[in-house]
Order: structure tokens, then C-alpha cells, then sequence
């Protein structure tokens, strides 16, 4: 999407933490007309010696989302400030599509390639932020859509399936994947990753840039700073397109269903589990890899669960198509893929 002047643009913010502070700073300071922000967690003590718009009075306790809308809206007014305080699966992606960037600040695995699916689903840029405190380097990522390589495509193909599978797999006793400790962001490679975010986004959107990219900066000896152009990973599942239709589903699923259609979503939703240790029965509906992360029994708080029915799509045929989303625990604002038949499972 090409655009010239940043008033025009409407981004999102994910991540607020080191990186998330000093992107909204700087996409502030350089007057962007609308920015969501998106974070699930609260501002703690311990964030404030990283993140200078903690810093206020009463910040402590409250989500960080609304704090930096509120810094926002206060310093940059310009600017309309939106918070979300939810993780980005969470979020529906009616408030997501059409955007001309997201910016990431996450220094998840398992976050980076949610927004990979996401901005390649949605067809929407995306500006990924990363650094390596050892090194004391940074990185910067464009993935252009679906049309460019996204951060799915640098993966090797083992630990792309090993991802996909949590997303999808169901009916099986609760355990989130091995995922290796996040970057810890010093404030100067946060800052220095956010500018060049901003700087080189603000480019890339001007000129509707459609090659994914990544800008990379070493401060150690040699100290570097050079761009690598990133190919598009032809193994890498997200840049299918064609066979389905993104909808948005207000009444119940039947509703923009045909016979042998079905609506899938990204992220599995448990619908029933069992506590393995009571033997209780109750209907989660919550994402599944939330309930794997966070989840407890309701009768006797055990954390030893069972998902029994785990799922990403509904058929037309199926008593659940009359439904609506929110009742499955999904987001009233989110779009679904409409398909053909049955979603195939991702091979074991
Ligand atoms: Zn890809
Ligand atoms: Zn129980």
C-alpha cells in the first residue's frame, strides 16, 4: 500500500515492552495517524528501568496497552491512540486488515510467527524488531504480505511443522512447546532497533515496498550495518491464497456458510476438557495454547487437563454452525477463512 504522507497511515503496535516504548515515541514523533497498540500484560516495577513511558504516576498495575495510549494521546495528539490489552491471537482481525504496518516489538518465537500468519493472511506489512543483547546487535525485518517472504520462511522446516502442529493439534494432555528464553532489551538497542523500525518502515511504506528485507546492526567489533534481501521459502505454508474468502461472521456461522463450506480460524479454541485429576468435565472455550500456558481444572484448580475437543474450523452440517463466535470464546470482531470441505491435518 503505498502512501505518502504519514498522516495517513494506520498502524499497530505489538509488543509493548523495551522495543514497544521507543516505537511509539518515535511513530509519534513522526505523526502517524492512527496507532493500535496491542499487549496483554500490566506495567510492573521492574519494566520501568527500560521503558521510559512507564514512567508516571499510577502506571504500576495498569495494562500497558492503556498506559501508552494515554502517553499518546498526551503528547503526540495528533495521533489517534488505540488500546488493546490482549495478546495478538486474541485480537480479531477486523481491527488488524487494511492497515499499512504492524510493527512487532515481541521477543517471542511463537509471537513472531503468529504475526507472520497474520500479516501473510491479511495480506498487510509487517516491521519486525529483534535484537541480540550478547552481540549487542539488532535487526530490523520488512515482510511485504503474502506476496514476500515471511518470518515463517526463514524457520527450518522441523521447527515450522513443530509450531503449526501446537496450533492445530487436538485431544491431548495440556504442554506448550519448548520455547528458549526471549532477548532482554538494554534501552540503547531498544531505542537504536525502534528508530531504525521507524526509519526504514516509513520508507518501505512510501514506496509500497513488495521485497522482504531485513536491515541488520552490529555494535561489537567489526561494528556493521548492512541490508539482506529475504527470499521467499516456496516450503513455507502461509502464502497460499485463493481457495478461501476472509469473512466477517456477525450472526451465527451458518450464516455465511454454504453447504460443504466450512469457517477455520488460526488459533485451536478448546471447547471441552477434563481434569485429570477430579475427572471433571466443563467447556474451556478459550484458545487452546492459553489453556495449555494457563489453564485450570475450575473444581479443583488442578493444571493437569485434557483437551477433548480442540478445534479451528466449523462445517456447515455441524450442530455448532449455529453458533455465534463469541459463544466459542472467539473474538466478535475477528474474519474467517471460508473454505471448501474439510481442513486437512497438518501430517504428524
Ligand atoms: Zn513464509
Ligand atoms: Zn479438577
Amino acid at each position: 500500500m503505498r502512501a505518502e504522507r504519514p498522516e495517513s497511515w494506520r498502524v499497530a503496535v505489538v509488543g509493548l515492552g523495551a522495543l514497544g516504548n521507543e516505537l511509539v515515541r518515535e511513530l509519534g514523533l513522526l505523526g502517524v495517524g492512527e496507532a493500535l497498540l496491542v499487549d496483554p500484560d500490566v506495567v510492573e516495577e521492574a519494566n520501568l528501568a527500560k521503558c521510559a513511558l512507564f514512567r508516571r504516576r499510577g502506571a504500576c498495575g495498569r495494562p500497558k496497552a492503556e498506559v501508552l495510549a494515554e502517553v499518546g494521546q498526551e503528547w503526540f495528539p495528533r495521533t489517534r491512540w488505540l488500546a488493546v490489552a490482549a495478546e495478538v491471537a486474541d485480537v480479531g482481525w477486523q481491527k488488524l486488515a487494511g492497515r499499512h504496518a504492524l510493527f512487532a516489538g515481541v521477543d517471542r518465537e511463537s509471537a513472531r510467527l503468529e504475526m507472520a500468519r497474520i500479516a501473510t493472511r491479511l495480506d498487510v506489512p509487517l516491521c519486525d524488531g529483534g535484537m541480540d543483547t550478547a552481540g549487542a546487535g539488532g535487526r530490523v525485518s520488512w515482510y511485504p504480505g503474502r506476496e514476500g517472504a515471511c518470518h515463517g520462511c526463514r524457520l527450518t522446516a522441523a521447527r515450522r511443522r513443530e509450531w503449526l502442529r501446537t496450533w492445530s493439534s487436538a485431544a491431548h494432555p495440556c504442554r506448550v512447546p519448548e520455547e528458549p528464553g526471549g532477548w532482554t532489551a538494554t534501552p540503547t538497542l531498544a531505542a537504536m532497533t525502534a528508530a531504525l523500525q521507524v526509519h526504514f518502515a516509513a520508507e518501505w511504506i512510501r514506496r509500497g515496498e513488495r521485497e522482504a528485507r531485513s536491515v541488520e546492526f552490529r555494535l561489537d567489533a567489526p561494528l556493521r550495518l548492512e541490508e539482506l534481501r529475504l527470499p521467499l521459502n516456496e516450503a513455507c505454508p502461509f502464502h497460499e491464497g485463493g481457495q478461501w474468502r476472509l469473512v466477517p461472521v456477525e450472526g451465527p456461522f451458518r450464516a455465511v456458510l454454504r453447504e460443504g463450506e466450512e469457517a477455520c480460524w488460526e488459533w485451536a479454541v478448546c471447547l471441552r476438557a477434563r481434569c485429570l485429576e477430579c475427572g471433571g468435565e466443563w467447556s474451556p472455550r478459550q484458545r487452546a495454547a492459553k489453556l495449555r500456558r494457563e489453564g485450570a481444572c475450575p473444581a479443583c484448580g488442578s493444571r493437569r487437563l485434557l483437551e477433548l475437543d480442540t478445534r479451528c474450523a466449523v462445517a456447515y452440517e455441524e450442530p455448532l454452525a449455529g453458533f455465534q463466535p463469541p459463544e466459542l470464546g472467539l473474538p466478535p470482531d475477528h474474519l474467517y477463512s471460508i473454505r471448501k470441505g474439510r481442513k486437512r491435518e497438518e501430517p504428524a
